[in-house]
């Protein structure tokens, strides 16, 4: 069996370190990723970066967040054109699996109409309720397109055959989940927001805001079980480790050896 999975950079964010690391001091330059995975039996992308709005009108589409984010998204780094640049139509994409509903996590959805969404219920029933929505910083506009829902209540196996698994990492939003994903004789997994940076990972250095605190740590030690147990994290929106990265048209699976 084929599996493959690509990495992209679909844009950059520049924001208050704080935001990211409580107490840090300065700026952060961050990527926004997106990730392609290809399976014998479908396509799904996790996570589908910023909305094409936001290459030229920030601060319209991000609202009361334009203060804190400045957006660095060019044409050509949407999800649409990075995947037609690998040769895969975005209306051939099956599945999104959305981490949480955050617009620089689900931004793209409306670029790939056809996908079925697979989103905790959690986080959808969280994205489609007043007070979250303005709490939690949720923009219907990136994710209501009309997209079919699957809705998950708790680990979920894509393709049946445990290779791409979505677990859920509550605690950034009601509803956050990560993804988890067999390669070769090792696993990658990707875990969104549950963990901005690998200093999160390392030191449980926790962002400034997050919806549950005591949910986020639990997260947390969840991915850390999986690193014991051999897995490769990449974490949300770590600039240092983003260098490490391969980028499509590379495979990600060329990190990992014995594949
Ligand atoms: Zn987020």
């Amino acid at each position: 069996m084929t599996l493959n999975v690509y990495a992209f950079t679909c844009g950059w964010l520049t924001l208050p370190a704080a935001l990211l690391l409580a107490g840090e001091k300065g700026s952060l330059t961050v990527p926004v990723p997106a990730y392609l995975i290809e399976h014998p039996k479908g396509r799904a992308i996790f996570d589908s970066g910023l909305h094409v709005d936001t290459q030229t009108d920030p601060n319209r589409r991000l609202g009361r967040l334009a203060a804190y984010h400045t957006v660095g998204f060019k044409p050509g780094e949407q999800i649409a054109t990075r995947l037609e640049a690998l040769g895969v139509a975005p209306s051939r994409i099956d599945f999104i699996i959305n981490s949480h509903l955050h617009f620089d996590h689900c931004g793209g959805n409306e670029q790939l109409p056809n996908a079925t969404l697979l989103i905790q219920r959690r986080e959808w029933e969280a994205g489609h309720n007043s007070e979250l929505i303005e709490s939690v910083y949720y923009d219907p506009h990136d994710y209501d397109h009309g997209h079919k829902v699957k809705m998950l209540d708790g680990d979920h196996d894509v393709f049946g055959d445990g290779s791409v698994v979505c677990i859920p990492t509550h605690g950034h939003t009601p509803g956050h989940q990560s993804l988890r994903v067999r390669i070769g004789a090792g696993e990658v997994v990707m875990t969104g927001d549950a963990c901005y940076l690998r200093r999160t990972l390392d030191n449980f250095h926790l962002p400034t805001a997050m919806y549950d605190r005591e949910q986020m740590l639990e997260s947390i030690r969840r991915l850390r079980a999986l690193r014991d147990r051999g897995a490769m994290i990449i974490t949300g929106h770590d600039p240092e480790l983003w260098e490490t990265i391969p980028q499509a048209p590379d495979r990600l699976a060329a990190v990992n050896p014995g594949v």
